[in-house]
Parts: C-alpha cells; sequence; structure tokens
C-alpha cells in the first residue's frame, strides 16, 4: 500500500503475476455540509458529510480488493486507486501530477459513481461524453460610487452588471449550435450596501457546463469581451477571470465494452443501459480519462418516489448499503475480464 499521493490519495497494489496493469478508482472526499440525517452512524464532525456517497464508493472497492487479494486472477496487475478532492478540487489531476501514472504504470482506469436518480441494482455508461466540461467566470464590474439622489454625479455598476448579466444569456441561444448543449447561467451576483447610494464595484460570478470543447474556447472569449463592451456603454469598466475547471469526462470505446460486459456480469443483461443519456454534470475523473483509456461507470441508488429524498449534496443524503455488494462484484467482475482478456 501507498499513501501521501497528492496529499491524502492512497493506492493498494495487488501483484497476481505478469501481465497488463490497471487502475480502478474510488473517490473519498466528503463535503463542507452540515448532516441532518439524523441517522445512528451520521457524521460526527461538524460541517462535514458523505453527502456524495464517497464513503460507499471506498467501502466498495475495498470489499472487491479483499476478495480479489483472496481469489486473484492469474495473472496482471491491480492498482486500487483511493482519490482525494474529488468534489470540485481535481484531485485527479494532483494525483496525476505527483507521478501516479509513473508510479503506477495502467493499461486503462475504470470508475464507478452511485447514482440515487437510478435505480438499486442498475449500472448505466456509455461510450463517449457521459458528463459535461466545467467552467467559470468572475466579473467585476466597477463604476463610481455616489449618492442615490444625484445618480449623474456617479457611474452606477449595478445597472451595469444586470446588462452583462442579460447580454450573457443570448450566447447560448445566438452564438452556439443548437445541436450543441450549453448550460450557461449567473449564479452570484453582489452589490451595495447602502439603501442611499451608488456602490463602486458590483461582482458578478457564474459556471458553464458544455461537452464540446469548442465550445469552450468560443465562450472563453466572448464572455471577457461582453462583460467589457456592456460596461462600456453605461460607462463602467469590467474585469473578468475565465478558469476551465474540469474537462469533458468522455468514454473510451473498448473499455466502455468491458465495463458493460462486467456490469451485466454482476447485476444481469436487463439491468444494465448501456447507451444512458449523457448528463451536464461534471466529475473529475474526467482528468484521467484525458491521459489514459477507461469508463467512467453509474451505479443506481434507488431513489424511487416513495422512498426519501436522497439527492447528491443534499444534507439528507443516505448512502443507499444495499448496493454495496453489487458495487463489489462489479469490481471483482471487471478486474477478472480485465486480467484475464488476451493482451
Ligand atoms: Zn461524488
Ligand atoms: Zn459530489
Amino acid at each position: 500500500m501507498h499513501e501521501g499521493i497528492a496529499g491524502t490519495g492512497v493506492v493498494g497494489v495487488l501483484h497476481c503475476g505478469d501481465g497488463l496493469s490497471y487502475g480502478l478508482r474510488a473517490d473519498m472526499d466528503a463535503l463542507p455540509i452540515q448532516e441532518t440525517t439524523g441517522l445512528s452512524y451520521q457524521s460526527v464532525h461538524d460541517g462535514v458529510m458523505h453527502a456524495c456517497g464517497h464513503d460507499g464508493h471506498t467501502a466498495m472497492l475495498l470489499g472487491a480488493a479483499r476478495h480479489l487479494a483472496q481469489n486473484p486472477p492469474p495473472r496482471g496487475v491491480l492498482h486500487f486507486i483511493f482519490q482525494p478532492a474529488e468534489e470540485g478540487e481535481a484531485g485527479a489531476q494532483a494525483m496525476i501530477d505527483d507521478g501516479l501514472l509513473e508510479r503506477f504504470p495502467m493499461r486503462a482506469i475504470f470508475g464507478l459513481h452511485n447514482h440515487p436518480g437510478l435505480a438499486a441494482r442498475q449500472f448505466a455508461t456509455r461510450e463517449g461524453a457521459l458528463l459535461a466540461a466545467f467552467d467559470s467566470f468572475h466579473i467585476e464590474v466597477r463604476g463610481k460610487g455616489c449618492h442615490a439622489a444625484f445618480p449623474e454625479q456617479g457611474v452606477d455598476p449595478i445597472v451595469a452588471a444586470a446588462n452583462i448579466v442579460l447580454a450573457l444569456q443570448n450566447l447560448a441561444s445566438r452564438e452556439v449550435e443548437a445541436t450543441k448543449p450549453l448550460a450557461l447561467g449567473v449564479t452570484k451576483f453582489h452589490a451595495g450596501d447602502a439603501i442611499n447610494a451608488y456602490p463602486s464595484t458590483a461582482l458578478i460570478e457564474g459556471c458553464l457546463r458544455y461537452f464540446d470543447t469548442a465550445v469552450g474556447a468560443h465562450i472563453a472569449a466572448r464572455i471577457p469581451e461582453i462583460a467589457a463592451a456592456v460596461a462600456a456603454a453605461g460607462r463602467a469598466t469590467a474585469n473578468c477571470i475565465y478558469k476551465s475547471l474540469y474537462p469533458p469526462l468522455v468514454n473510451h470505446a473498448a473499455e466502455t465494452a468491458i465495463a458493460i460486459s462486467a456490469a451485466k456480469e454482476a447485476a444481469g443483461v436487463d439491468n444494465v443501459l448501456a447507451q444512458t443519456n449523457p448528463a451536464m454534470g461534471s466529475e473529475d475523473f474526467a482528468y484521467f480519462l484525458r491521459a489514459l483509456p477507461g469508463n467512467y461507470m453509474l451505479i443506481g441508488a434507488g431513489n424511487g418516489p416513495a422512498t426519501p429524498p436522497c439527492e447528491l449534496h443534499s444534507p439528507h443524503y443516505d448512502f443507499n448499503d444495499d448496493i454495496l455488494v453489487l458495487g463489489a462484484r462489479y469490481w471483482a467482475a471487471l478486474a477478472r475480464r480485465l486480467l484475464e482478456t488476451p493482451s
């Protein structure tokens, strides 16, 4: 076992014999959310909870690792990768930057995440883009503060910023091919302190999701242009900081076919959605899939209308323990198929 990769990352290595090497990855970080489930096993750390089920992912991969160590495949090497900081901090890229792929060479890598919107016992994935890229923007609009009774003496950054918000809405509808998905919006707008004074600055922040990197490049160029031009029309100025956070998650064909066959073995052929719809959410496993072939699989966590809500990132979220064994069975089936496939 190897610890301290990208801070708290851990890699367990199972040498079964000469042969190809593969990576199986579980994320393990929690979220800054106060748990309100009231369960006997709820988080004992105030303001921190496993609201995305990464503790469940870790348990499933550990279960598979124990089973495979006791019943090793005839050849090959398995790297059990326990990754920190999946939630918005690109822990996958941090592990790559810390030499993960040089220290533990692997031919392909696989990920698994629980999905409350999918029935328990079901699996879902797809070849190609499954999850979207994630970028953010931060615009500071600068005017000139003044008394609210004498607006002509200042430059109102609030009206200028409001016009920027409206102008940005046209990007998706007028500048991107209608067949290419783009979710773009302003999610923060902060300005002003006093009811009788115009402030000097207004702050706008937001994010976008897309699949096509050319769409992302276009938006990255256009947001600063639009912000500057609309601010200038209102005699204000705008300074834009644009960040590309996560790339799109794109599953590779051959590895996805193997993952689907393993899921069918674990759950039955009728319980695997092999061509599920892409979703506009994002996931930092995308960094691994940019560096290596691989597949990202969803396992249903069962959130029917009759059950209490357990959406990811909710303070009420409770990982569905009924899928623990199925998840471990998927990992074990996948490992066997990978290591038994002739190189
Ligand atoms: Zn997660
Ligand atoms: Zn999450």
